[in-house]
């Protein structure tokens, strides 16, 4: 599997500023943000796309979701944000290594995201 600038991030190899961060995921903030709040939930297992998550990944992506309502209350956001995963080329994916967005602060029906 190869592996991208999440890999080396959750992993520490490129220093990154975590806003949350445990044993399984850690989130950081967009470095090109489509929205006043714009930040990324990635899991330390590289999966590739949403697509290849596995049944083994269940806990893992239930996780990941708790951790989203977490940062965004976190983030004074949780009374209005978006959520998106961007799933291969054609979904708009850059980054093969599976991240969730959080996009907030600004209306999301007025947003292109
Ligand atoms: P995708 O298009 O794959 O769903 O989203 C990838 C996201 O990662 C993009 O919004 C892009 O701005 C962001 N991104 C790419 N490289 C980096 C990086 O090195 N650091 C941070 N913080 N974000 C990145």
């Amino acid at each position: 599997m190869s592996d991208t600038i999440f890999g080396k991030i959750t992993r520490g190899e490129i220093p990154s500023d975590f806003l949350y961060e445990d044993d399984q995921c850690v989130v950081i903030r967009d470095i090109s943000p489509q929205a006043p709040t714009h930040v990324l939930v990635i899991p330390r297992t590289p999966i590739p796309r949403l697509v290849d998550a596995d049944v083994e990944h269940q806990a893992l992506l239930g996780h990941l979701m708790l951790v989203v309502g977490r940062v965004a209350q976190q983030l004074g956001v949780g009374d209005g944000f978006r959520l998106v995963v961007n799933n291969g080329e054609d979904g708009g994916q850059t980054v093969f290594h599976l991240h969730l967005h959080i996009l907030a602060g600004q209306p999301m029906d007025e947003a292109d995201t």
